[in-house]
């Protein structure tokens, strides 16, 4: 275990060394400043484990350095000492992220226990991350590591039905034909399982955060709608879009939301009854832009609707059981979403149709300068 390191910010110097008096004797690292601008500095060149920040300094108050700290490294764990104990002082220390406060004047014990309490916390805090991150790391990896090896075999396996289908190895009897384009189906649930299992776990939502900028909300439901041309054409499905003019940008990334629209209207279609609609709304909602996909298709029991945004999680109905699907893809859509900063939600209404809602943020800044810059690219 390293030594755990301390920053005591003091503009008392008495104060700063009985600390570090106190402090060393068990085995603690310390390092001293005098104000909230040195302590800063000493914060960003070698952070510390814990930082002591006295609450009344005349350079900059230690509310001020516990927010710049926190806003630095929220991994270190910040106690203010404050001869000024009052619950409003406390309660504005607390919202700036301190973790715990030390009234003076203070025994040595007193101190020790809420530095060794801190410093607990943070080891736990560390130990936890660590945790986690493995255990991310090791269900990438083994998501990854089943998905390619089921995947190529498989893909494989289809290419043979392909060519058995295409006659190429013979001509088949109705019979045999039959046979193979059930199995044809089935495999090929097999591989859009393991593909939206794939896409599940490759999707790192930071990722997403880092490539949002604003959009225009026409150009993703068309791209949406562009990649689903002919979806439903053979059952009599028509879809369409109404956007409302006007509507301002969204602060969206373009790919991963045009998939949430695509895996909606997919759903519409697959979840409609033959010769049924599907129509794509957009509304100004001031801070966000609602975007619906209403069906007129088979509709959500009120009793399922907690549960399908669930991973793997497929409706009751016997005709929605009887539709493709993976139960995968509102998991997805909800994951992207909220990565976005948005909402996912739906009306329903059994046996006449369902809208899912998506509300995205308006792209930020001022959203009448964004309304002009609706033709962007
Ligand atoms: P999948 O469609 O692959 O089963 P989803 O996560 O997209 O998985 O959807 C989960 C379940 O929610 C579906 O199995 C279906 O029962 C229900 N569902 C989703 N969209 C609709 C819709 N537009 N109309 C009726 N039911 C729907």
């Amino acid at each position: 275990m390293t030594t755990p390191k301390v920053l005591v910010i003091d503009d008392e110097e008495i104060a700063r060394i009985s600390c570090q008096r106190v402090l060393k004797r068990e085995g603690i690292e310390v390092r001293l400043a005098a104000g909230g601008r040195e302590g800063l500095e000493m914060v960003v060149k070698n952070p510390p484990d814990l930082a002591l920040v006295d609450l009344k300094m005349p350079e900059m108050d230690g509310v001020e350095v516990v927010r710049r700290i926190q806003a630095h490294d929220p991994n270190i764990v910040s106690i203010i000492i404050t001869g000024y104990a009052t619950i409003e002082s406390a309660v504005a220390v607390m919202k700036q992220g301190a973790y715990d406060y030390l009234p003076k004047p203070f025994t040595p014990d007193e101190l020790l226990i809420v530095v060794k309490r801190g410093l607990e916390k943070r080891r736990l805090d560390r130990e936890s991350r660590a945790l986690r991150e493995e255990k991310e790391a090791m269900e990438r990896n083994f998501v990854t590591m089943v998905t390619h090896q089921l995947r190529s075999p498989l893909s494989a396996i289809m290419q043979y039905f392909e060519v058995m289908l295409g006659n190429i190895g013979g001509e088949l009897t109705d019979n045999q034909r039959e046979m193979l384009e059930r199995a044809q189906q089935r495999l090929q649930g097999l591989l859009d399982l393991i593909n939206d299992w794939l896409d599940m776990s490759r999707m790192q939502p930071g990722d997403i955060v880092s490539r949002l900028r604003p959009i225009a909300v026409a150009e993703c439901v068309e791209a949406a709608l562009a990649a689903l041309e002919h979806a439903g054409r053979d059952r009599g499905i028509t879809v369409s879009s109404e956007l409302t003019p006007n509507l301002p940008p969204i602060h969206a990334d373009l790919q991963s939301l045009k998939e949430v629209l695509a895996n909606l209207v997919a759903n519409a279609v697959n979840y409609n009854r033959d010769g049924g609609q599907v129509r794509v709304r957009a509304r100004d909602l001031g801070q966000q832009v609602a975007i619906d996909v209403e069906d007129t298709g088979y509709g959500i029991d009120a009793k399922e609707i907690p549960f399908i945004f669930d991973q793997f999680y497929r409706g009751k109905d016997k005709d929605a059981r009887r539709r493709p699907g993976t139960g995968l893809g509102l998991a997805i859509a909800q994951k992207i979403v909220r990565a976005h900063g948005g909402t996912i939600s739906v009306s329903s209404e059994l046996g006449r149709g369902s809208t899912f809602t998506v509300e995205i943020p308006a792209a930020s800044g001022d959203v009448k300068a964004g309304r002009d810059a609706q033709a962007l690219p």
